[in-house]
């Protein structure tokens, strides 16, 4: 037998969550947010996953490559441009959109030799400060950008919220605001909206919106699951008990010892550790489901392996299923139990070769 840890995705609950985004935006334009491997999720197959969007959103050239290596023909959008001028050559090779928030970057198009003219969405800092051009440069900067050669006009607008995440926190109408005045009498599509604001602020939906983690079955909201928000978990990380013992009260479990058993207690090691993308901060109380029953995490998860408290499950033996997130139990509470957002715990799952994927082909 191979090592048992695996990941499985359901693509059907990756179909339900656009079209759940769909139902809440039915008149916009939907950029899927693809990024860092499509959160963790695999590239190429979220992308199929979620053909019926209007576009994808990546970081860099080299994921824009991959999906057209493999035939995507959906407008893609770079959301941070090109990073060196090198890079643009073969963007316009591949007929990519990009943000441009940074005047490099423009001076980086103007030098560019004639050719596929770019679609550009020019990025505003509103409020968050982290890309952008200042409210007050945003008109000048758009009409250069509308006059140079390397440009596909109209050139679109996009900004980003630092705090959507939080319901009803008082910078969300003040960055929707200064958007929408830095815009004003710009006459072009805009967006604006991250899974967050797609689920609690209809005012950011503007033309298009760009959700990511909610397409991936997870909340945005810390205090909201994923089930209240009509959205199901794409992602299930799954393995097995590989050896199941009865450890004495007193007895330290895992590296350092420093967690004991309050009693005699039956405990599971589990083949699935920090090497397979599972947070090495996970607090002991970590829930984890053996046999589909609720127990939790004692000591601290190794590379390769962590153990489970089996007092919930007295009667599980070698080789019976363990479930560290996904269909029953949300990678959301994981998340808290760490101290870290699903984004992160996400991300971590991936390229490890010996994990199975019972989709691929
Ligand atoms: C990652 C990202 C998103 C998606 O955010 P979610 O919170 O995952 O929905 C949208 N816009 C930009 C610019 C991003 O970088």
């Amino acid at each position: 037998m191979s090592r048992p840890a695996r990941v499985d995705y359901d693509l059907e609950a990756a179909k339900a969550n656009l079209q759940r985004v769909r139902g809440l935006a039915p008149r916009q334009k939907i950029m899927a947010i693809i990024k860092a491997d499509a959160y963790g999720h695999g590239l190429q197959r979220m992308a199929a996953a979620f053909s019926a969007a209007d576009a994808f959103g990546v970081a860099c050239l080299e994921e824009a490559q991959g999906l057209r290596d493999r035939g995507v023909k959906h407008p893609i959008v770079l959301l941070e441009g090109p990073f060196s001028p090198g890079e643009l050559r073969e963007m316009q090779r591949l007929a990519l959109d990009i943000v441009i928030h940074h005047d490099e970057q423009i001076a980086m198009l103007r030098d560019l030799p004639e050719g596929h003219r770019l679609g550009v969405w020019l990025k505003v800092d509103s409020g968050m400060h982290r890309l952008g051009f200042a409210p007050q440069r945003v008109r000048g900067v758009w009409e250069d950008l509308q006059r140079c050669g390397a440009v596909a006009p109209p050139v679109r607008l996009m900004t980003h919220l630092a705090c959507a995440h939080e319901r009803g926190h008082p910078s969300v109408p003040v960055q929707l605001a200064c958007f929408a005045q830095a815009c004003a009498d710009i006459r072009t599509e805009r967006c604006i909206a991250n899974s967050a604001a797609l689920l609690a602020w209809p005012a950011a939906y503007a033309d298009w919106v760009r959700p990511g983690i909610m397409l991936y079955g997870v909340s945005p909201f810390t205090d909201s699951s994923a089930a209240a928000e009509g959205l199901r978990p794409v992602m299930s990380l799954r393995s097995q008990l590989i050896a199941v013992k009865t450890v004495r009260a007193g007895e330290g479990v895992g590296y350092g010892g420093d967690w004991h058993c309050p009693e005699d207690m039956p405990i599971g090691i589990v083949a699935l550790g920090y090497g397979d993308g599972y947070p090495r901060h996970a607090r002991p109380g970590t829930p984890v489901l053996v046999n589909g029953k609720r127990t939790a995490l004692i000591g601290k998860a190794s590379m390769d392996m962590l153990s489970v408290d089996l007092r919930p499950v007295p009667a599980a033996a070698v080789g019976d299923p363990v479930l560290l997130w996904g269909a029953g139990l949300a990678v959301e509470e994981v998340a808290r139990w760490a101290d870290t957002i699903p984004y992160e715990i996400l991300c971590g799952v991936r390229g490890r070769p010996r994990f199975l994927d019972p989709n691929a082909g």
